[in-house]
């Protein structure tokens, strides 16, 4: 697995805590951009392509993950949390998490709740919410838990990133680390050619709790086009239907073309021609994505000002806002050949 995308999933971020994964981003766009900057909302922003070009590109893919926040200590030293971002209460417990204090220590816990042997029929039958679990960290007092974790601490998924099966791999916080991968591979790529237009690679904080990165960098970079890289739900395991989604890992990017049953983006008509004439001029491997549920950034892109023309890459991605996700690095790979060359046709053709 390549080391760049690993320390991606690995690192830690979740929505407003976005300092460690922006400082990845920080030092891999530096070798392919100039003015690489964290802006006071968190949104890591480089510059590529010819500077001071009269057209301007934006590319956004979001930088924080899902995760939790302490919220309570009791007593006896148990920790309960606040959820960030969209979390099933059924995937919580027993599970294994990072609490990261701020002097950036991982402190491991253990998300506890009753054994099933004690609940009534009743229970057992209910799924548990994520008010009654607590966190277990090993320590017996609020006393000695305060030593080393404070209210307002992030807490994340136990970090893991690797390669399951050949071009399968799996890692924490995929949604959306191998986004962030693939737009630093798009800025090398970009770097190797003369595209008359600057190109803005942004890093955009806060994605899983209201688009508001993509909502304040878009303001301000003021794009002639943005193109958002994001993940999407793979539809090729048994709990989901092929018509609810029919996305299959190792298919090829996604062109994601409604989200949210248009209450999310809708990709205007002319973009939407322009990236799959362009996907299928290259003969890069691609599906095409209508959402019901769920959105990225482009949402309140395309909305911002008077409006800006945005596209959307999707890599098909399973269990998105689980512990850990499993996508096919292929995928990846086709997301960075057609945002690569969506670009090159935008600059030349809008
Ligand atoms: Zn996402």
């Amino acid at each position: 697995m390549d080391n760049l995308l690993k320390s991606l999933l690995m690192s830690d971020g979740i929505s407003g805590y976005e300092e460690n994964a922006g400082k990845i981003m920080t030092e891999a766009l530096s070798k392919v951009c100039i003015d690489v900057k964290t802006d006071s909302f968190g949104n890591v922003i480089a510059k590529g392509g010819k500077i001071g070009a009269k057209k301007k590109i934006q590319i956004a893919a979001h930088l924080d993950e899902i995760g939790m926040v302490v919220k309570h200590i009791t007593r006896k030293g148990f920790i309960y949390f606040i959820k960030i971002g969209g979390i099933s209460d059924t995937i919580l417990p027993g599970k294994t998490v990072n609490i990261i204090n701020r002097k950036g220590k991982h402190i491991v816990g253990i998300i506890g709740t009753k054994p099933p042997h004690l609940m009534s029929a009743e229970e057992a039958q209910k799924p548990i919410k994520y008010e009654n679990m607590f966190i277990d960290i090993g320590l017996s007092s609020k006393e000695e838990v305060l030593k080393k974790v404070e209210i307002g601490d992030q807490i994340i998924f136990e970090p893991s990133a690797g390669v399951l099966n050949g071009d399968f791999y799996y890692g924490k916080a995929a949604d959306n680390r191998i986004s962030c991968y693939a737009m630093v591979k798009v800025m090398e790529e970009i770097a190797k050619k003369n595209i008359e237009a600057e190109i803005f690679a942004c890093a955009t904080a806060q994605e899983e709790v209201g688009l508001k990165g993509g909502k304040t960098s878009s303001f301000k970079i003021d794009p002639d086009f943005a193109l958002v890289i994001d993940t999407t739900i793979a539809g090729d395991i048994p709990a989901i239907e092929e018509k609810v989604s029919g996305l299959k890992l190792g298919q090829g990017v996604a062109i994601t073309i409604i989200e949210a049953s248009g209450r999310g983006t809708i990709v205007p008509q002319k973009i939407r021609n322009l990236i799959l004439s362009v996907a299928r001029e290259n003969k890069i491997p691609h599906q095409v994505d209508i959402i019901e549920g769920g959105m990225t950034d482009a949402a309140v892109i395309y909305t911002n000002r008077q409006g800006i023309l945005t596209g959307i890459l999707s890599i098909p991605t399973r269990y998105i806002h689980a512990p850990a996700s499993v996508f096919n690095i292929k995928d990846v790979e086709a997301a960075v050949a057609l945002s690569a060359k969506t670009i090159e046709k935008v600059v030349k053709e809008l």
